[in-house]
């Protein structure tokens, strides 16, 4: 990326073909995957299943996964499926969704992540966007909205390679942040602030 750039700016120019609504169809799709670990211990808290999404529009300059961009790559996977690769193992303290940009595939994720609620387990969503921006896309894309609402932990923003540091838990680059439900909800007030009530 030129350095003479914000490093923000290109992610925030990209946007990602809406998402269908929950309930349009039937049944969720399946995920397009490129690939899965079933007993991570780098991708957030405690042992987890960590699902690598398939399709990324970000193109981060230094990016460690370039075979997760295309589309059209990886394989489908039925959440039927993923659902019981985590039963499979007790020890699993929850999944985390990673890729790839895992909002290009938000409405079977939100389904996933609503079975693995069921079955006691978190849910981590890394995503190459800022949460603003997500946060704006939710207002008018209801899928979007879902899995921002089933994510409990939520990292954000694009690989930055002059910011890249070894000395941050779960993250690449400095500028991704940590943002659990608590730390979202006080950003989205700064977002849209209550009036003053005096
Ligand atoms: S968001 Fe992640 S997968 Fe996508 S280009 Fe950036 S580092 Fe690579």
């Amino acid at each position: 990326m030129p350095e003479q750039a914000s490093p923000l700016a290109g992610a925030r120019q990209r946007d990602f073909p809406a998402s269908p609504l929950p309930g349009a169809q039937a049944k969720a799709p399946p995920l397009r995957l490129a690939g899965i670990v079933e007993d991570s211990i780098v991708d957030g808290p405690g042992l987890r299943l960590t699902i690598f999404t398939q399709g990324c529009p970000h193109d981060c300059p230094g990016c460690h996964n370039p075979e997760t961009h295309p589309v059209n790559g990886g394989s489908l996977h039925s959440l039927d499926e993923l659902e019981a690769r985590y039963r499979e193992n007790p020890l699993l303290a929850g999944v985390t969704f990673s890729g790839g940009e895992p909002f290009l595939q938000a409405r079977p994720l939100a389904e996933l992540a609503a079975r693995i609620h069921a079955l006691g387990g978190t849910v981590i969503t890394y995503t190459g966007f800022v949460f603003e921006d997500l946060a704006a896309r939710a207002r008018k894309d209801a899928a979007v909205a879902a899995l921002l609402d089933a994510t409990d932990l939520l990292i954000d923003g694009p690989y930055i390679k002059a910011l890249r540091s070894l000395d941050i838990a779960w993250r690449g680059s400095s500028n991704q942040r940590l943002l659990d439900r608590e730390r979202r909800a006080r950003l989205l007030c700064l977002i849209s602030p209550e009036p003053d009530s005096v």
